[in-house]
């Protein structure tokens, strides 16, 4: 049973404004039906592949993930790539590989999805949060050298939205002080920092498969790194077992194994590689739909004084992910709360990305933080939202999302 507001906010939890804001008036017109957020788009093609690997004797790790791998890393001009279950076990285990832990500090961003930092904290190492840019959300490199201790270890950014940290900053900073770069790219497939593809550097970065995601396995996850750090990193996410220990079914295979480590069991089924070799096919098609949709909702809202568009800098190329409008509040009498509730009303799927990682109960207590630590991630936050922006999208859901946006806008003008 859910709790009402009031019994809520008597033990002490917080009552967001969405539940407390009056539901919005019925709109005069509205889509016939619901316009999900981000639901995924996933053709026959992968349904034969997944059915394939079922109908073989493959149905965990197997031909179909090695394929993956290769193709993904071949997609991407990366030096490797290792599939796992998820972006978080890429990211845990790029953290556990590089001798990460108690006593340790990982510099990273508070615009993120928890994920990114919890694993922080499953090191053992503490998260040290800076703040965001505010025209990309992007973390800082400016506030970084004030972050950096003696006990930091890594540095780890994340392409909020799809668009490419300022690399070149944050690698000026680790360099200085010995530090490893973890990137976050769970929204960045894929992405160009001045011509560079996201993920064809040595250092490790973590793709995500989730279902919303640009490419989908259901869930699934890739790292990238050079080849020395993921040999590394496939025994601690196996287990810890001695390499290749899972071709012990193979004709030739030997029953032998050593555990080395008390590793993880993070390995991508075939099932979810299969999905994954038919996705990859697709995915420059994909984001050619999302770059389209992108083009009308900036046509759309361009003479809208009450919304901020997202920005993509000259040096990088977008993996548009999410299109994350922010409201100017000045220019409206409803907060982006009541905003989201009258796109709902108008049959319009939104969401938010993120809630700052300061302002989550776990965070907020262990580390003691107070909402205005990170201003800019604070201030922004209570004025972002993100419009649906994926392939399924057609040119009249489109123009149904920038109809609905600009009606909301017209009506509730200040
Ligand atoms: C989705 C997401 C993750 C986690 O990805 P999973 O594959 O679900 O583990 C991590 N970081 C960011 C920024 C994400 O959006």
């Amino acid at each position: 049973m859910r709790a009402s507001p009031e019994s809520r906010a008597a033990a002490g939890i917080a009552v967001t404004a969405s539940t407390a804001t009056p539901a919005p008036l019925l709109p005069r017109r509205r889509r016939a039906t619901f316009l999900p957020f981000a639901p995924p788009l996933v053709g026959q093609e992968e349904i034969d592949e997944v059915v394939d690997t079922l109908r073989s004797d493959w149905i965990t790790t197997g031909p179909k993930t090695r394929r993956f791998e290769t193709e993904f890393a071949a997609y991407l001009a990366a030096p490797g790539a290792l599939a796992l279950n998820s972006c978080t076990a890429a990211l845990h285990t790029a953290l556990v590989t590089l001798g990460i832990g108690p006593g340790d500090e990982v510099v990273t961003t508070p615009m993120t999805f928890a994920a990114s930092v919890n694993v922080i904290e499953h090191t053992g190492a503490r998260p040290v949060l800076v703040d965001v840019e505010p025209d990309t959300l992007n973390l800082d490199p400016r506030r970084l050298e004030s972050a950096v201790t003696a006990r930091t270890k890594a540095l780890l950014p994340v392409h909020y939205a799809g668009h490419p940290a300022d690399l070149d900053a944050i690698r000026e900073v680790a360099a200085a002080h010995g530090l490893a770069v973890i990137e976050d790219a769970a929204h960045a497939l894929p992405a160009r920092y001045k011509g560079r593809l996201i993920g064809s550097g040595p250092n490790p970065v973590a793709f995500s498969f989730y279902a919303t995601k640009n490419l989908t396995t259901g869930e699934g996850g890739m790292l990238t790194a050079e080849p020395a750090l993921l040999d590394r990193a496939r025994v601690v996410s196996l287990h810890g077992m001695s390499r290749d220990a899972w071709r012990r079914y193979d004709q030739g295979g030997s029953w032998h194994y050593d555990i080395l480590l008390p590793g993880f069991k993070y390995n991508m089924t075939d099932i979810q590689a299969a999905l994954g070799l038919r996705q990859l096919e697709k995915l420059a098609s994909f984001q050619r739909r999302r770059r389209q949709v992108v083009a009308r909702y900036g046509e759309g809202f361009a003479d809208l004084d009450a919304l901020e568009l997202p920005v993509e800098r000259p040096d990088v190329e977008h993996a548009w992910h999410l299109y994350a409008l922010r409201l100017r509040p000045e220019t409206l009498r409803i907060d982006r709360d009541r905003f989201i509730n009258e796109l709902a009303a108008r049959h319009i799927g939104t969401s938010v990305h993120f809630i700052p990682i300061h302002l989550h109960p776990y965070y907020r207590d262990r580390y003691g933080y107070a909402p205005q630590d990170f201003p800019v991630a604070w201030s922004n936050y209570g004025r972002l939202l993100s419009l649906p922006l994926n392939p399924r999208l057609t040119d009249d859901d489109v123009s149904d999302v920038i109809a609905a946006v600009r009606d909301v806008v017209r009506v509730n003008r200040r």
